[in-house]
């Protein structure tokens, strides 16, 4: 297994994850090739109403493609709606003007055992199928000193599931968003989801769920790992 503060610092090169491997032969496999989500540098000149219009005459040009009658009246607002939920809601976590403005305060209760945020539910997408990923995210963390309101946990969250995502990179981003926020590196991460990708197409298994994990600091330890395994499971 990979150092996970290694992934986290950017020292594993993506290329040694295809394992040779071309894309082509991977095929349908989910594939994690850092943890930086792969953003073009002019990935934000435009603005967001520019690329709403653009957005949809693309998807209306889809639509076309399939054989869609986009003068249909229960199709016509289709395209615009859509650009709309990428740019406004479901993706809106591509840009950094969205990332959760997150206030420290000191820890004046001095509470220093670790603090459980369990059960966040979120909504992102698979970055290779463009259909949802659901799932619950656990994150905790053991105080510096410094502290930051509950709802902020739930909105970094939040703020990284609205990508198109790898489940892998998703645990890893809002890991290293926490360390950040929360000058530590005591921080850990689970998240236990369910791929669309998975469920409704390609091998169609409804049951299983994937589970990820980022064990920071002092969350290395078996004991840590357990006392945060006793909480969510509480
Ligand atoms: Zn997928």
């Amino acid at each position: 297994m990979q150092d996970q503060e290694a992934v986290l610092n950017g020292y594993v090169d993506s290329q040694e994850l295809l394992n040779g491997f071309t894309h082509e032969e991977i095929g349908d496999e989910h594939l994690y090739t850092g943890i930086d989500t792969p953003l073009k540098a002019n990935a934000f000149e435009q603005s967001d109403k520019e690329k709403k219009e653009q957005i949809a005459q693309l998807f209306a040009q889809i639509m076309d493609v399939m054989g869609l009658d986009l003068k249909n009246d229960s199709l016509r607002g289709t395209p615009m709606r859509v650009a709309k939920m990428y740019i406004d809601e479901i993706y809106s976590g591509l840009n950094p003007a969205n990332k959760p403005k997150v206030a420290l305060f000191e820890n004046s209760y001095q509470y220093n055992q670790m603090l459980v945020e369990k059960n966040i539910t979120f909504y992102s997408n698979c970055e290779h199928h463009f259909v949802p990923i659901i799932g619950k995210a656990h994150v905790a963390y053991i105080s510096s000193g410094k502290v930051i309101g509950l709802s902020k946990l739930n909105r970094i969250v939040q703020y990284f599931a609205k990508r198109p995502q790898v489940q892998e990179r998703l645990t890893n981003q809002i890991a290293r968003e926490l360390q950040t926020v929360l000058e530590t590196k005591d921080v850990a991460v689970i998240i236990d989801a369910k791929h669309l990708c998975v469920s409704s197409r390609g091998i169609k298994d409804d049951t299983s769920a994937t589970v990820t994990s980022f064990y920071g600091g002092q969350f290395q330890t078996a004991e840590k790992v357990q006392e945060l395994y006793n909480h969510i499971n509480n």
